[in-house]
């Protein structure tokens, strides 16, 4: 049953994927290809009744409806696995709409309700295209609606006119209150959506992502190193003798230390390496499309960052110093958390080596303090 909904969903949608972000573009993009279906459908079976005899069109607007269904269908088409021309072939299709109900008023005297036809479109326009083209639509629908009344073989009296299009401006004082408010809600829930998100991965005092959300972005980069075979390398930072600081100048120094040095390392690091905070004092890189040479590169450019950012804290300014683990995944198929225990590994060499400097896990193998 859900595989077949599936396939369903795929046959109308295509194949299409929305961030969070995009909620209300998937939502809008999904609409329209139903609405460009259903209304291919009905005109369809309008058609089929005239075939059938069941139900007469006048032939000029029986072309419109044949032209109608295949458009609609074309549209659908074209806008399936595309949403970058939702914009464009949403107008498309609301102008068929209006020339398929303005053939409606002139050739289908002995329907009175057809004029229903412009009212029905009007909330479809304020949800897909907002109040503005909503407004123009109802100006538009009115303007054909008086504009048409004259040539029309039966035409309306003035008194239905008047009916019609005060009815029209309400539908569009309805729609623009309500659409207006949606969006705003909308807008602020995905803003307050953005900001708790924001919250919940970040770490509240370095203002780098906390270990959750780093390991959480790492496995994400590791599986699109596989898919491209590109090679990828971590570092594991540990400041050394932290505890000190915190015992000779206070807890609060302390913080301000690792705000500093977090600044330091941000400023040393290029916009696609991840940074994170994975516990008190240690933080984890990750670096993509980095082989050794690259990776032993900023380690060692980190470290001097390290030494040379002497934070101030408020009563003078302190040298602190990191001891740093290197591992790179170049052609094995290493995961996340292996790649891990290898940096880690390699930090605690490079601390009991004096502290203050970059040790690779690949150079280890005759160290006896990797096992
Ligand atoms: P080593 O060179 O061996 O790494 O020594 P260390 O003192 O850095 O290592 P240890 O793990 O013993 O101490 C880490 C200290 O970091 C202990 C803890 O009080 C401190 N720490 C952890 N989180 C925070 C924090 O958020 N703020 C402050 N001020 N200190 C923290
Ligand atoms: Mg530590
Ligand atoms: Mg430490």
């Amino acid at each position: 049953m859900q595989a077949s909904l599936n396939t369903l969903h795929r046959w109308i949608f295509g194949n299409v994927t929305f961030s969070a972000r995009e909620e209300y573009e998937a939502f809008r993009y999904k609409f329209l290809l139903v609405l460009m279906l259903t209304g291919a459908g009905f005109t369809a079976l309008f058609v089929v009744g005239e075939y059938s005899k069941l139900n007469r069109i006048q032939d000029a607007h029986f072309v419109a409806m044949h032209l109608f269904t295949a458009g609609a269908l074309l549209l659908w088409w074209l806008l399936r696995g595309h949403p970058g021309r939702f914009l464009m072939l949403a107008w498309m299709y609301e102008s068929i709409c209006l020339l398929e109900y303005t053939s409606s008023l002139w050739f289908v005297p002995t329907d009175e309700l057809r004029l229903m036809w412009f009212y029905v479109n009007v909330p479809g326009v304020f949800m897909l295209l907002g109040p503005r083209a909503g407004w123009g639509i109802v100006l538009l629908s009115a303007a054909i609606l008086l504009g048409s009344n004259a040539y029309m073989p039966v035409p309306y009296s003035h008194n239905a006119m008047a009916t019609g299009l005060v009815a029209l401006v309400y539908l569009g004082v309805f729609f623009h209150a309500f659409c207006a408010r949606s969006m705003s809600y909308f807008t602020r829930m995905r803003d307050y959506n953005q900001q708790l998100e924001a919250l919940a991965s970040h770490d509240t005092l370095t203002g780098v992502l906390n270990a959750r959300a780093y390991y959480q972005e790492c496995e994400r980069q590791v599986a699109l190193a596989r898919r491209m075979r590109q090679p990828y390398a971590v570092l594991f930072v540990d400041l050394d003798h932290f505890k000190r600081v915190n015992d000779e100048h206070g807890h609060a120094a302390g913080d301000l230390v690792l705000k500093a040095v977090t600044q330091c390392m941000n400023a040393s690091i290029r916009r696609t390496d991840v940074l994170g905070r994975t516990g008190g004092e240690e933080f984890s890189l990750f670096l993509p499309s980095t082989r050794r040479a690259g990776a032993v590169q900023l380690a060692e450019a980190l470290r001097k960052a390290v030494e040379g950012c002497m934070p101030d804290i408020g009563t003078q300014r302190l040298k602190v110093t990191a001891s740093i683990g290197v591992a790179v995944c170049d052609h094995t198929l290493l995961d996340m958390h292996a790649i891990q225990q290898q940096t880690d590994t390699a930090m605690y060499v490079a601390k009991s080596l004096g502290r203050n400097r970059v040790s690779v896990f690949e150079d280890l193998q005759g160290i006896s303090a990797v096992r």
